[in-house]
């Protein structure tokens, strides 16, 4: 009796040992990830190349142009933090290949897919996609996060960068916005956690020329990066 009692007692002092061991050894990994830049952040600057999207209104200024130069910035800002980062591109050429004799609808096929390639090989925490906003009314104004409605990890990352991005659109456009699903090809196709930020709209003049601002787009990359944090590490 004694006997078995003890052998009772070793097994699960072992089982104890061993679930503790097991659990120290995720936090660890946690950690060792974050610290070596473990977590890929896919980051891609919408349009390029002949495809520019919207224009602004004022200034005339590309929404490709901006796209990139706000992909920079976030680049910057995640590698601080110990991501490792992917940009789909890094010039102001779009992703088809422009040497051939391509109609528009071929080489806007040709980039979506590159870009989807990127996201595959990149098999990342999550993939940010930058663009600028444009409506027919001059109104409507703040960044927007947009969300696949079918994976509710690109949800919960939406949420977590519109809750940061609605501090900046508080201050400037004096209201909070909502995160909402979106048709778009860049957050669907993949199973990756994927959102589209519209960082504001170029067809309101106080956006556009916050959009162009330096301080502005600290503020916005910043709170960006803090919903990505939020986002990897709750
Ligand atoms: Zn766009």
């Amino acid at each position: 009796m004694f006997v078995i009692f003890k052998r009772k007692y070793l097994i699960l002092c072992i089982c104890v040992i061993l679930c503790a061991f097991a659990a120290l050894s995720v936090t660890y990994g946690v950690k060792a990830a974050a610290a070596d830049g473990g977590r890929v952040v896919v980051v891609d600057a919408g349009h390029g190349g002949r495809d520019g999207g919207v224009t602004g209104k004022v200034t005339g200024v590309r929404e490709s142009d901006l796209n990139l130069k706000y992909a920079f910035l976030l680049k910057a800002s995640l590698e601080k933090q110990g991501f490792k980062v992917i940009m789909t591109r890094t010039t102001e050429a779009g992703l088809y290949d422009a040497a051939a004799a391509l109609s528009e609808e071929s080489r806007k096929s040709q980039d979506m897919k590159r870009r989807k390639e990127i996201i595959l090989n990149s098999k990342p925490a999550c993939v940010i996609s930058l663009h600028m906003n444009f409506f027919s009314q001059s109104s409507p104004r703040g960044a927007q996060v947009f969300y696949n409605a079918s994976n509710p990890e690109s949800k919960k990352l939406s949420a977590a960068i519109q809750n940061k991005l609605n501090i900046v659109n508080g201050e400037y456009a004096g209201k909070k916005i909502s995160n909402l699903p979106g048709d778009y090809y860049m957050i669907k196709c993949t199973d990756y956690s994927s959102v589209i930020i519209e960082c504001g709209f170029l067809s309101n003049a106080d956006d556009e020329r916050l959009l162009l601002n330096e301080a502005y787009q600290s503020k916005l990359i910043y709170e960006i990066t803090n919903g990505v944090l939020v986002y990897c590490f709750r």
